[in-house]
C-alpha cells in the first residue's frame, strides 16, 4: 500500500525558529521536516528492532544495516512526490547533524553523518534511478557513485525485501504497539501523532512474531533507541526540538 504523504498538521503562521517547538510558530515546512526526519529516525529503529525479532543475520556494521532499512521504506511506503520530500528531508537532516557533530568520530558505531547523507542519496536514487537523477544531481551525489546506485538498492531489496516479505505473508495485526506516552510540549505531542499514525499503517500490513513497542518520553536528550530485553524503540520527546532548530538552516 502506498501512502500518499505524510500526516501534516495545520499550522497559523510563521516565525523564527526557537528553543521549542511550537505548533503555533511553526511553518509546514518545518512541520513537514520534522515528521519526515521523526519517520526516517523510527525506520532505523525498526531496523534495530527486525534484525533482533526476526534474527536476521547482518553482514557488517547493524548501524548501516539500519539506515539501509530506513531509505528502503521511505521509497517503497511513499508515492513519488512524498518520498522525494522526505529523502530530501531526512538528508538535510543528516547534514544538520554533520554541522552540529565537530570532529568526526570515526570510532562511532554509526558512520560518519556526511557519509550517511551520500549512502542516503545514492540508495533513494538507484531504486528510481530513471525518476530521480534530477535529485541525485540537486543533493550532489557524484558520479563515480551513482553508477554503483542502483546495483546498491538491489541489493538492499535482496536482503530487507526478504525480511520484510516473512511478516507481510501472514496479514495485518497489532504487533505494532504504543507503549508509554509521556509528553508535555508540543513536540512531544507531534511524535506522538506522528508515530501513533505510523503503527497504524504499519499493523495494516504487517505481523512481528512478538509485539514491539514504541515509546515516546522525554530522556533529557534527543535521541532514540531500541532496547532488545524489552522489545521497545524509544523515541526521546526532545527530538523534535532539534529537528525543529535545524529545519531553518534548509
Ligand atoms: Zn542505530
Amino acid at each position: 500500500m502506498l501512502r500518499i504523504g505524510l500526516l501534516v498538521l495545520t499550522v497559523v503562521h510563521a516565525c523564527p525558529a526557537q528553543a521549542e517547538f511550537r505548533f503555533e510558530d511553526a511553518t509546514d515546512e518545518q512541520v513537514a521536516f520534522v515528521e519526515s526526519n521523526l519517520l526516517g529516525i523510527f525506520y532505523h529503529e525498526l531496523g534495530h528492532a527486525l534484525i533482533d525479532l526476526l534474527d536476521l543475520p547482518i553482514f557488517g556494521q547493524e548501524e548501516d544495516a539500519a539506515d539501509v532499512l530506513s531509505v528502503f521504506l521511505i521509497d517503497a511506503f511513499y508515492e513519488e512526490d512524498a518520498a522525494v520530500s522526505m529523502a530530501y528531508d531526512t538528508a538535510f537532516g543528516f547534514l544538520g547533524e554533520a554541522e552540529n557533530a565537530g570532529d568526526i568520530a570515526f570510532w562511532d558505531v554509526h558512520g560518519p553523518d556526511l557519509q550517511r547523507y551520500y549512502n542516503l542519496v545514492c540508495l533513494f536514487y538507484g531504486a528510481n534511478p530513471d525518476d530521480r537523477s534530477d535529485v541525485a544531481d540537486d543533493l550532489g551525489l557524484p558520479q563515480d557513485r551513482a553508477e554503483w546506485c542502483p546495483d546498491e538498492y538491489d541489493q538492499a531489496a535482496h536482503s530487507w525485501g526478504g525480511a520484510l516479505d516473512q511478516i507481510t505473508q501472514v496479514g495485518g495485526g497489532q504487533s505494532f504497539l504504543i507503549g508509554e506516552v509521556e509528553v508535555d510540549s508540543d513536540g512531544g505531542e507531534l511524535a506522538a501523532e506522528v508515530i501513533r499514525f505510523e503503527l497504524e499503517a504499519l499493523n495494516d500490513e504487517f505481523r512481528l512474531p512478538e509485539p514491539l513497542l514504541v515509546s515516546i518520553v522525554p530522556c533529557g536528550e534527543a535521541n532514540a533507541f531500541y532496547d532488545a530485553e524489552y522489545a521497545e524503540i524509544t523515541m526521546c520527546a526532545e527530538f523534535v526540538d532539534t529537528l525543529d532548530d535545524m529545519s531553518v538552516d534548509f
